[in-house]
């Protein structure tokens, strides 16, 4: 009789905390395994930037939300460098730079799938792979809803997961075999897909007033944005509502904030880890175009009103909402402070715009995501 031994598939994502949506992404995928395929896979998240890059790429994370503010330059190395036979080149230049973190992180880190969530790691990543004649599966799980930076798109790649028909266009233009190809949707985590419960219960849970329309105010992870002025002219506005703001991890926004004098019932929090219950407690979401919150939001059916967009990287999330009819771009305060009465005085506007939600909403997209994982993994089998 042959005797086998089977060792549990190990799967490696290739992720860096250059803003809050990659680790989510990352995070939202392993969760999903877990409850598809109980203990069946073993993981690890690798920061490429922060553990492989040579200074100063390794603090990329870091110097992120510092990077983004200075939207000018941000918007025009996002767009100059969107273009496929220009990072060919640039990649090619840095190779020299980058190549022994890339072999160490293949030594380092062998496994039997690899799964992206960056732009950034992909096309060094596999020509390491290439080079060393490793040919583990690799799939890219897109996390730009629309705006997807060719970077995205490498050849090589066994499958790209994209979250949406619109991000299909960018996909082929950087000469994406269709096959490899496929819609899901944005990975969100299993909290934001369970069943919405009592709204009610959940705003005396979070002590917030029963009896208002409750606008709910976020910057991303990080808080940014200009969340600060919007907070104050909602609060001059004295519009029938209360407010919930969600600093981030913006410290000093927080502390700001909190000493204000406030016309309206507020609630001032930084970093919180219960997102899906301040959604389903809101009625109305004003946010910057972050991908992971407009998913989580749209998850939730709230109606959004988007203030700020990151130039380049996520003016399709804008397009995408508005487009689709799920909410609309307010770049000026006043834009805000219109919209936010238009739907407290027609009910029905604002109606519209969570059916238009609820049809963009996808709650499976995780979980997709990891019975296609599941897929491509082959069995490991040692003899
Ligand atoms: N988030 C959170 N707590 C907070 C603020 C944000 O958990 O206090 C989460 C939010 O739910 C989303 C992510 O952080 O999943 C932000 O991702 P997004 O793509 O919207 O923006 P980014 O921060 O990556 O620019």
């Amino acid at each position: 009789m042959i005797k086998t031994e089977t060792t549990k598939p190990h799967i490696v994502f290739l992720f860096s905390d250059t803003g809050g949506g990659h680790r989510s992404a990352s995070e939202a995928i392993i969760e999903a395994i877990d409850l598809e395929f109980p203990e069946k896979f073993t993981y690890e998240m690798v920061d490429f930037f922060k553990e492989y890059s040579p200074p100063p790429l390794n603090l990329a994370g870091p110097a992120y939300p510092l990077m983004s503010r200075m939207e000018y330059m941000w918007e025009f190395t996002f767009k100059s460098s969107d273009n496929p036979d220009f990072m060919k080149v640039l990649f090619s230049a840095f190779w020299p730079y980058i190549r022994f973190g890339m072999y160490k992180m293949l030594r380092e880190h062998p496994c039997d799938m690899y799964v992206s969530v960056h732009p950034l790691i992909n096309i060094p990543f596999l020509r390491a792979m290439r080079k060393r004649g490793n040919k583990t599966p690799y799939m890219i799980v897109v996390t730009d809803l629309v705006s997807t930076h060719t970077a995205w798109f490498a050849k090589d790649a066994d499958l790209i997961s994209i979250p949406t028909e619109q991000a299909r266009k960018p996909a082929l233009h950087s000469g994406i075999d269709p096959a490899n190809l496929k819609i899901i949707g944005l990975p969100v985590a299993d909290r934001f897909c369970k069943p919405p419960g009592d709204k009610t219960e959940l705003r005396k849970k979070l002590d917030w007033p029963l009896d208002k329309t409750i606008i709910l105010l976020v910057g991303g992870g990080e808080g940014m944005g200009p969340l600060g002025s919007v907070t104050k002219e909602i609060n001059q506005a004295k519009l029938d509502v209360g407010l919930v703001v969600i600093t981030g991890r913006n410290k000093n926004l927080k502390e700001e904030l909190e000493t204000l004098d406030w016309n309206i019932p507020s609630r001032i929090y930084g970093f919180i880890t219960n997102m899906p219950d301040f959604m389903r407690a809101a009625d109305i979401l004003v946010t910057k175009a972050g991908p992971g919150t407009i998913s989580e939001a749209l998850i939730a059916n709230l109606p959004i009103i988007l203030y700020h967009r990151i130039p380049g990287q996520e003016e399709g999330n804008v397009s995408y909402v508005i487009d689709e009819g799920a909410g609309v771009w307010a770049p000026d305060i006043e834009d805000i402070i219109s919209t936010l009465k238009d739907w407290l005085q027609n009910p029905e506007k604002r109606d519209d715009a969570v059916n238009h939600a609820k049809r963009l909403a996808k709650p499976d997209a995780s979980r997709q995501i990891a019975r296609t994982i599941n897929q491509m993994i082959k069995p490991k089998i040692k003899w």
